[in-house]
């Protein structure tokens, strides 16, 4: 089995079923959007996947090897890579420096850290940078960068591990419509030419609909729907439950010829 599945996770905190019942997969080069509103069991589900929390019951499983028990480092070694919320990058460092940071962690390099990073795996790393679009300023400090431009570092972390199954939780966060058009068309680019299955929350229904090859939909912890955007865009239940009057319109060309 070469998806990664999630088996009927259960997550409370006291009372609240953060997560309830919820079973998915995610294969191999495909962009998975899981939408709902806020308190919905979003995070919740990203972080039982990666190991940060323990799920009450159920089963996540990589290519036949089950997660639950991993630590997140274990998780993230056995490639399942995410990009974070908030912004994670070292401020002071260079975005090269920033990478090559984490090509040292991948490859267990810990020891003498800030002395020898200025001269770890520069090509490597600067190939990252290259990926996504950051050639001209991979010299330049985090903290001086455009907070477009950091979603992108945070992005090249990510893909430092050459994860396979990539954990994006509000990736587009705080950007421009035009900025988070463009973060997801070069994730989606980068998913299909290195086969890598992304999982992403999202609150601007343009990017969920414009992007996502399947949408999960969730509302008090429980997955409502799954389906193609077509598919979700015609549920009557999630129209109810989520989106109200207000219908999402299908892919960017769908949404260019509308009225
Ligand atoms: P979403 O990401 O969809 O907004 P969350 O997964 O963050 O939703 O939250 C789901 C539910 O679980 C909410 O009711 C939230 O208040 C609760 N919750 C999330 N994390 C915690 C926590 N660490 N402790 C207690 N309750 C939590
Ligand atoms: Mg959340």
């Amino acid at each position: 089995m070469t998806h990664l599945v999630v088996h009927q996770v259960h997550k409370s905190f006291g009372g609240v079923k953060a997560v309830d019942e919820v079973t998915f997969v995610v294969a191999p080069g495909e962009l998975v959007a899981l939408i709902g509103p806020n308190g919905a069991g979003k995070s919740t589900t990203f972080n039982v996947i990666n190991g940060q929390l323990p799920p009450d019951s159920g089963d996540i499983r990589l290519e036949g090897r089950s997660l639950v028990g991993c630590t997140p480092q274990q998780i993230w070694r056995s490639g399942v890579g995410r990009t974070f919320q908030t912004a994670a990058v070292f401020g002071s460092m260079s975005v090269l420096e920033n990478v090559q940071t984490v090509l040292m962690s991948r490859d267990r390099r810990f020891f003498d850290l800030w002395s020898k990073v200025t001269g770890y795996k520069r090509v490597e790393a600067l190939a990252l940078i290259e990926q996504v679009g950051l050639a001209e300023m991979a010299h330049q400090s985090c903290q001086a960068l455009a907070y477009a431009d950091v979603k992108r570092v945070e992005l090249a972390l990510a893909l430092a591990s050459a994860p396979r199954w990539l954990l994006m939780d509000e990736p587009t966060a705080g950007m421009a419509p035009a900025e988070r058009q463009a973060l997801m068309t070069l994730t989606h680019a980068l998913a299909k030419r290195q086969r890598i299955g992304v999982l992403f929350t999202e609150h601007s229904m343009d990017v969920v609909f414009g992007y996502a090859d399947r949408i999960l939909v969730m509302a008090q912890g429980r997955l409502i729907a799954q389906g193609t955007p077509a598919e979700i865009q015609s549920n009557e239940q999630v129209q109810a439950v989520y989106f109200g009057r207000q219908r999402p319109v299908v892919g960017t060309a769908a949404l260019k010829g509308a009225p």
